[in-house]
């Protein structure tokens, strides 16, 4: 009597039906359009998925499974490439999503003022504020960009928001209530 083996599939495989199932991205709950597989948070393109070509069975890939999440474009961009940024721009945009009730649209706009200050910060040095406090007073008032100054501003004031619900959340969560607007 034979024992039956296991039916085994290239992973390739595996992730192209993975791909398909996903509808909405794992991060923000958008409707995926353009989907973006990541590894333990790290984005495998198409062209390295379709080398995936070892056979594994369907436990091994249940397990494996658990590394892999489909994320929207804007969320891919953010969760790989944006880990050195002044600010933290990924916990940022979770606290917009989670904690606020901003449309996609205008938490975006947030996110890519906050990524551009940031990265205009880092190209002139300035050190990282190093409290809360000092986010929304004059230290970092003199170096933000000349142009759309107070949407760089507003920004920051939302950033602000988002490290004092991380320190206290009480508190944090009644500001949101009252400037829930983008401007
Ligand atoms: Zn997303």
């Amino acid at each position: 009597m034979t024992v039956q083996q296991p039916k085994r599939r290239p992973l390739s495989r595996y992730l192209k039906d993975f791909k398909h199932t996903q509808t909405h991205c794992a991060h923000c709950g958008k409707l995926l359009d353009r989907i973006t597989l990541t590894r333990d948070g790290e984005i495998v393109n198409k062209a390295t998925i379709a080398q995936l070509d070892t056979p594994i069975d369907e436990a091994t890939w249940l397990t494996e499974q658990q590394e892999w999440m489909a994320l929207c474009r804007f969320c891919g961009d953010l969760h790989c490439k944006e880990q050195g940024n002044y600010f933290d721009i990924i916990g940022f945009k979770q606290f917009l999503f989670e904690q606020t009730d901003m449309s996609h649209g205008t938490i975006r706009e947030y996110v890519v003022r906050l990524r551009r200050l940031g990265n205009h910060l880092v190209a002139q040095n300035i050190p990282r504020p190093d409290s809360l406090e000092a986010l929304l007073d004059d230290s970092l008032e003199a170096w933000l960009p000349a142009t759309s100054t107070n949407n760089y501003r507003i920004a920051l004031r939302k950033y602000w928001q988002f490290q004092t619900q991380i320190a206290n959340p009480v508190i944090a969560q009644q500001e949101n209530k009252a400037t829930s607007d983008i401007y």
